[in-house]
């Protein structure tokens, strides 16, 4: 440590010299403040101890010139000070020094106050390296190059191409952007000490692979972005995103966890073809990687324009769709739930399509966002709650029993004004069991709907109306939190079960939502189960119901009654 005396009377420089370097630090001595100011953008210092009254340059005019320097500002500086100036200290402290000693000086005081002044100073020091570091080069947890160097790599890339070249012969540079699969539920459930180490875990064998093609950097703690080198033939980049997921087929081990398995979804969009501008590529890389997160995770694709296709055609869908509700061409289908206790049929799901005379079948995963941002779901809605309903009415009379139906409600839907009035009605009109109904609502619905969602699930749960937490383990929020929403059900969303037998870490998390869920009184239905290892899974972690191809697509009403998997049993002996 390295200290600036500044004393014009050299007996008292002296002995605060002695008394400094006997306790182990380096003194450098100015005998007037201008010799001080120069000296102190000389040495790397760490304390400057400076005599107010002096000739010259005089302690304030010190301090005032190295509060302008960049480097000298944030030394720590104490005046020295004799005692009958004392009364003026005030204007000493105001100008920014941190401390005073008033002479004669004593050494235990002089070390106590340097002690303390080059402790507070140590902890400033390195809060800014961290922040500079943070700025300048790295990620503080993976340790990995931030975004800035990206930008970096990406123009000298794109200024080595010759102006003049074709565009077809840009040989084509691939930006990835890489994601952890279900990020918050491993946070949930590993803890955050575990996932920190595991981050970085994942940050090595990324590098270990993205070293050879190009240029890796953290984005945030689940996301990262790498650049590729120009590549001959854009199909080379598949082979290099098959290699970053296979890294990943082995578990980690980490704190007692042996079997940590996680995957990731890449997207990847590519210069010259998708955009020119990095920012653009990153959008891309983004949207592609999101929608292989939609799809369960664990793959790579490229980005289309088709994946914003739906902006392009809105206009035209929206006018079709309008004219869909006039012509009948929407049909619920329905979906059974089976009880994977009595292996009995104890509900369906009241799914819509849309048979469109020039689209064919349109899925609602394409016109359902459509009509919620148009508004176009409030008919359709009342369509689906009107069909579904007295579906369910004409089952009873048949004679089925024990059955409930479920029915989708999107954000809209659930903020309508009258929707608590209008289900009333419907159960009144079909004669139905409020607890025959059950409402599919999504964790995005409740939560950016915040208080009103506590508000409006109470009153419809007073109606005795079950509700489903839909789609669960696609959002962000943790079990725990959406506790504040009182509902009946959580749903696992089917990317979640796909595979589950051979996914280690999800199986784990499924069954421990299982585990909590039942502890806090919900029951569980797992949907998208598409294969027996699937079900068996399901059944010993206990999970309540099961929904899925395994079982039975979503069919036409006319159908359900007389397929075999509706039980006997559970029609009345009147049919
Ligand atoms: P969701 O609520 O998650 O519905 C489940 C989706 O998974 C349905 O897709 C269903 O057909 C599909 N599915 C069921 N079993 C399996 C399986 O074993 N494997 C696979 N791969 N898929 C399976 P669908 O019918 O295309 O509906 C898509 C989404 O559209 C629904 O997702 C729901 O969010 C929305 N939706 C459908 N009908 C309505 C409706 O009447 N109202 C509202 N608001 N939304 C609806
Ligand atoms: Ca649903
Ligand atoms: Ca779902």
């Amino acid at each position: 440590m390295t200290i600036l005396v500044i004393e014009d009377d050299a007996i008292i420089r002296k002995l605060t010299q002695k008394i400094l370097t006997n306790a182990g630090y380096i003194v450098v001595e100015a005998s007037n403040g201008e010799e001080g100011v120069r000296l102190a953008a000389d040495y790397s210092l760490d304390l400057i101890i400076c005599d107010v009254m002096m000739p010259g340059l005089n302690g304030y005019d010190v301090l005032a010139q190295l509060q302008q320097q960049e480097e000298t500002k944030m030394i720590p500086f104490i005046f020295l000070t004799a005692q009958a100036e004392t009364g003026q200290l005030r204007r000493g402290m105001i100008s920014g020094a941190d401390d005073y000693l008033v002479k004669p000086i004593r050494a235990a005081e002089l070390l106590k106050a340097v002690e303390v002044r080059l402790k507070k100073y140590t902890r400033v020091k390195q809060y800014y390296a961290e922040q500079l570091d943070q700025l300048n080069a790295k990620d503080t947890l993976t340790g990995l190059p931030n975004p800035s160097s990206v930008e970096d790599a990406f123009q000298q890339i794109i200024s080595q191409f010759p102006a003049d070249l074709d565009s077809d012969a840009i040989p084509p540079t691939a930006l990835l952007s890489i994601s952890i699969d279900r990020f918050p539920l491993l946070n949930e459930y590993l803890g955050h000490g575990v996932v920190r180490q595991l981050i970085k875990r994942v940050a090595v064998r990324l590098q270990g692979v993205l070293e050879k093609y190009g240029l890796i950097a953290s984005l945030n703690t689940s996301e990262f972005c790498a650049l590729l080198k120009p590549l001959e033939h854009r199909y080379e980049v598949t082979g290099i995103a098959r290699e970053l997921l296979d890294v990943f087929s082995e578990p980690f081990a980490i704190e007692g966890h042996q079997d940590i398995f996680v995957s990731l979804s890449v997207g990847i969009a590519l210069y010259f073809r998708d955009a020119f501008t990095l920012d653009k590529l990153l959008n891309h890389a983004h949207t592609a990687m999101v929608r292989v997160q939609q799809q369960g995770g664990n793959q790579s694709a490229f980005y289309s324009v088709a994946m914003n296709v739906g902006r392009f055609n809105a206009v035209s869908l929206e006018s079709d769709l309008r004219q869909a509700i006039e012509n009948n061409e929407l049909e619920v289908f329905y979906q059974p739930k089976v009880n994977l206790q009595t292996g009995k049929v104890v509900g369906a799901e009241a799914l819509l399509r849309w048979f469109s005379p020039t689209r064919g079948l349109v899925s609602p995963n394409q016109f359902i966002p459509l009509a919620e941002e148009t508004g176009l779901i409030i008919p359709i809605g009342e369509y689906v709650l009107d069909e579904a309903s007295s579906q369910l009415r004409r089952w009873q009379m048949a004679g089925l029993k024990d059955f409930y139906m479920s029915i989708n409600l999107s954000a809209k839907q659930f903020t309508q004004l009258n929707l608590h009035h209008r289900l009333s009605q419907i159960i009144i009109n079909n004669q139905l069991q409020p607890q025959d109904l059950q409402l599919e609502l999504t964790e995005s619905t409740l939560v950016n709907n915040g208080d009103a969602s506590i508000r409006r699930l109470k009153a419809l749960r007073s109606l005795g109306i079950k509700i489903a937490l839909d789609d669960f383990g696609t959002g962000y929020s943790s079990l725990s939190y959406l506790q504040q929403f009182t509902f009946d059900t959580l749903k696992i969303d089917r990317s979640f079960i796909h595979k589950i037998h051979e996914n280690n870490v999800n199986a784990t998390i499924i069954s421990s939502i299982i585990d909590m869920a039942h502890k806090l009184g919900l029951k569980v239905i797992a949907e998208g189960v598409e294969e027996q290892a699937e079900l068996e899974f399901l059944t010993q972690f206990e999970c309540d119901e099961i929904q899925g191809f395994l079982f039975s697509r979503p069919i036409r009403a006319g159908e359900f009654l007389s397929s075999p998997f509706i039980d006997l049993d559970t029609l009345s002996q009147t049919v």
